[in-house]
C-alpha cells in the first residue's frame, strides 16, 4: 500500500511528546475486541520503530454502554474534559438505541467538541476484494460537515405542540402547506460552517499535493442551504486560496493561462450524479467536500468500493481536538466472539499516528497490514470473498500483523 492520505490535522504540524499520555474509549459491541487488536499492533509498531523512546501511554475514558454502568451518564463530562486537555483520542464504536428519544453518543461527541469535520481517506489496499473491476483508482478524501443539516437533530415529532406551531407558522408567512400529520426537522447550513469545513479541506489537499477538492452538494433542489454550500465553498476558494486554485468551470472555459494549469481545481457536483461518478470515474475524483447528510452517504459508498467499512480509517477533527474512530458500529451480534476485523480501527489508529508526527510508525501499520492482506491472511468478512484464505480470529489477525511488522 503506497503511502496513503494523512489527516488534515497534519497540515498544522501537531506534534506530541515522546511519551504521551492518549485517551482511548474503548466502545460497546465489538469495540473491546477491535481496541485490545488495535492496541497490540499500535504498541508494536511504535516500540519496532523507535526503540524504547516513543510509547504511548493508553488512559481509558468513558462512553457508552460501559460508561452509563459506571457513571450513570453514556457521555460523562470528564471524557469531554479528557479529550479537550489532550486535544486527541482513538475511539471504538459506540451503540446508539433506536428511536428511544437517546440522542446518538457519537453525535453529541461531535458537537461537544466542535469536531466539524469527519475526514475518511478512501484508498484501496492491494488483495482486498473490492465490487469494482479498478479498485485501485479510487483514492478519495472525504471531508464531511459534521454539525449541521439534518443531522442537528432539530426535528419534533408528528403531532407534537412545536411541529404545529411550525406547520401553522410556514402556512401564515409563505402560503405553503404542510400536511398536519406531519414530522417536522430543520435543516440549518451556514456560512461559517461551510467556510471552515472547505477551509480545512482546501488546506489538506493543498498540503498533500493533491489535484482536485469537488463541492458535493444537491443544490440544484435545496438551494439556500446544499446550494449555499455550494456557492460558499466557491466563495472561500476564491477569498483564501485565489493564488493557488482555479475553477473547474474557469479552466473549460478557456478563461485559465498557463499558470493557472498548474493549480488545485475546485469543482462541484450534483449529489446525485456524484454517487454515479465515484463508480464510474473515481481516478477524476480527489479531496471530495460534503454537507453531513450525503457526506455520510459518500462515505460509506466510498468505503465498499474498497472493501467494506471492516477496513475504513476515518477522524473528527475540529480545531484543538481529533477523535480517530473506528468507522463502523459495534456489530452487536458479534460481541466478544472475538471474530471481527479490527482494520478499521488499527487503520484510524495509523492516521493518529500520523496526527501526531509519527509518521514512520503510521506507515509501518499500514504496509504490514497490506502485507498480510496479500497474504490472505485475513478475518471472516474478508475471508467469504477471497479464494484460498486463511480465516483470522480478530486477535488473530492482529498478531499477525504484529509477527510481520516485527521481522
Ligand atoms: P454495524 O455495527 O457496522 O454492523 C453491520 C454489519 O457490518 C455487521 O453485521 C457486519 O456484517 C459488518 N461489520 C461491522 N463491523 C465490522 C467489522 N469490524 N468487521 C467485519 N464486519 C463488520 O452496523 P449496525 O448493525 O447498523 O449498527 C450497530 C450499532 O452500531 C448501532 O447502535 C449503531 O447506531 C452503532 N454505530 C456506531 C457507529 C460509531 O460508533 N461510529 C457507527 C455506525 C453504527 P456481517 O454480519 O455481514 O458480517
Amino acid at each position: 500500500m503506497k503511502n496513503p492520505s494523512r489527516p488534515a490535522s497534519e497540515a498544522v504540524g501537531s506534534r506530541f511528546p515522546d511519551f504521551p499520555e492518549i485517551p482511548f474509549i474503548e466502545g460497546d459491541g465489538t469495540g473491546p475486541d477491535i481496541w485490545k487488536a488495535t492496541r497490540l499492533v499500535l504498541d508494536a509498531a511504535v516500540a519496532r520503530v523507535y526503540g524504547g523512546n516513543r510509547g504511548i501511554q493508553w488512559k481509558e475514558i468513558l462512553a457508552g454502554e460501559k460508561a452509563l454502568a459506571e457513571t450513570g451518564s453514556v457521555l460523562p463530562e470528564a471524557t469531554l474534559d479528557a479529550i479537550r486537555e489532550h486535544g486527541i483520542a482513538l475511539k471504538g464504536p459506540l451503540t446508539t438505541p433506536v428511536g428511544k428519544g437517546i440522542r446518538s453518543v457519537n453525535v453529541a461527541l461531535r458537537r461537544e467538541l466542535d469536531l466539524f469535520a469527519c475526514v475518511r481517506p478512501v484508498q484501496y489496499i492491494p488483495g482486498v476484494p473490492s465490487p469494482l473491476r479498478y479498485p485501485e483508482k479510487v483514492d478519495m478524501v472525504v471531508f464531511r460537515e459534521n454539525t449541521e443539516d439534518v443531522y442537528v437533530g432539530l426535528e419534533w415529532e408528528a403531532g407534537s405542540a412545536v411541529a404545529k406551531k411550525i406547520i401553522g407558522l410556514v402556512g401564515r408567512e409563505t402560503g405553503k402547506t404542510i400536511r398536519p400529520d406531519a414530522g417536522i426537522g430543520l435543516k440549518p447550513m451556514s456560512r461559517f460552517g461551510t467556510r471552515r469545513l472547505v477551509r480545512m479541506a482546501l488546506q489538506y489537499a493543498l498540503d498533500q499535493g493533491r489535484k482536485s477538492l469537488t463541492l458535493v452538494h444537491k443544490g440544484n433542489i435545496m438551494k439556500f442551504t446544499e446550494g449555499a454550500f455550494c456557492r460558499w465553498g466557491y466563495e472561500l476558494a476564491r477569498d483564501e486560496f485565489p493564488e493557488v486554485t482555479v475553477t473547474e468551470a474557469a479552466l473549460s472555459a478557456g478563461d485559465a493561462d498557463g499558470v493557472m494549469k498548474g493549480r488545485l481545481v475546485v469543482k462541484d457536483r450534483i449529489a446525485d450524479a456524484m454517487f454515479q461518478q465515484i463508480l464510474l470515474r473515481p481516478e477524476e475524483y480527489d479531496v471530495l467536500a460534503l454537507p453531513n447528510l450525503n457526506g455520510d452517504y459518500m462515505s460509506d459508498a466510498l468505503a465498499a468500493m474498497v472493501g467494506g467499512l471492516g477496513m475504513a480509517p476515518g477522524a473528527n477533527i475540529g480545531q484543538g481536538c481529533a477523535v480517530f474512530e473506528a468507522t463502523h458500529g459495534t456489530a452487536p451480534k458479534y460481541a466478544g466472539l472475538d471474530k471481527v476485523n479490527p482494520g478499521s480501527l488499527i487503520l484510524s489508529g495509523a492516521l493518529m499516528l500520523d496526527h501526531m508526527g509519527w509518521t514512520e510508525a503510521a506507515d509501518l501499520v499500514r504496509s504490514s497490514l497490506a502485507r498480510v492482506v496479500s497474504r490472505k491472511q485475513v478475518t471472516y468478512d474478508l475471508a467469504r470473498q477471497l479464494e484460498g484464505a486463511v480465516t483470522l480470529s480478530c486477535s488473530g489477525f492482529a498478531r499477525a500483523l504484529v509477527e510481520d511488522l516485527s521481522r
